[in-house]
């Protein structure tokens, strides 16, 4: 079970303060920041369920945050507070990718029904199971599909046998596979077969998607036995 994890971008204390005692009343847990910059650097991304971005920033343009946001992360729901009440304001973060828009001042009701809709929403689409199409882990997004993925180094394609490699690991996270398993599922090799594919792929895989290759997190090594997934990784 995932904490709720929301990011709260508001510079005013009084507005933020009020806000985090009543999300946190709810059972959310709140990272806040005062700056688009701290936003965007400290944001913890392989965590976050929504994002809470006042508008009016004083460093940089809280709709400018907003693009950056969502371009790390497509999927990454927005809710903007803003005292900006005029239509072309609401469309023009609208535009930036924001899901939705609340005008200052706002009923806390409404506010609290708006995060625990969207809050709910994005776990859905974090789950494993909820969508084939895009899978998300540490801060990497893969899109098996469409044979490509957004890395922590950066985008790639991917080859025929990584996607079906990647699909292996994804369908059997957090279980043992042996390379036996891997060569079969994979390759459709005999278990017997005597290669070094198998581990060049392993090695393939943590440069794409381990933010310290030599490190890895999310493909780990059993020795003597195989490999294993790891979808989230745990925090020291
Ligand atoms: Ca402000």
């Amino acid at each position: 079970m995932i904490r709720p994890h929301i990011l709260l971008v508001e510079d005013e204390l009084h507005i933020a303060g009020g806000l985090i005692f009543n999300l946190e009343q709810e059972g959310y847990s709140v990272v806040h920041v005062t700056t688009g910059e701290q936003a965007l650097k400290q944001a913890p991304w392989s965590e976050c369920l929504l994002v809470i971005l006042d508008l009016m920033l004083p460093d940089m343009s809280g709709l400018d945050v907003c693009r950056q946001l969502r371009s790390r992360d497509p999927r990454l729901p927005v809710l903007i507070l803003t005292a900006l009440g005029k239509e072309q304001d609401r469309i023009a973060g609208l535009e930036a990718g924001a899901d939705d828009y609340l005008t200052k001042p706002f009923s806390l009701t409404e506010f609290l029904l708006r995060v625990r809709g969207m809050v709910n929403r994005s776990r859905w689409y974090r789950s494993p199971k909820a969508d084939d199409e895009c899978f998300r882990f540490g801060d990497n997004l893969v899109f098996l599909k469409e044979h490509r993925a957004r890395t922590v180094h950066g985008d790639i394609d991917l080859t025929d046998l990584e996607v079906r490699m990647l699909q292996v690991f994804f369908e059997n996270e957090g279980t043992v596979l042996s390379r036996e398993k891997l060569l079969e599922s994979v390759w459709g090799l005999a278990p017997d077969t005597e290669t070094r594919t198998l581990d060049n792929f392993i090695v393939r895989l943590r440069k794409y998607f381990e933010p310290t290759p030599a490190r890895p997190r999310h493909f780990l090594t059993v020795r003597g036995k195989g490999y294993r997934f790891c979808r989230e990784t745990t925090k020291s």
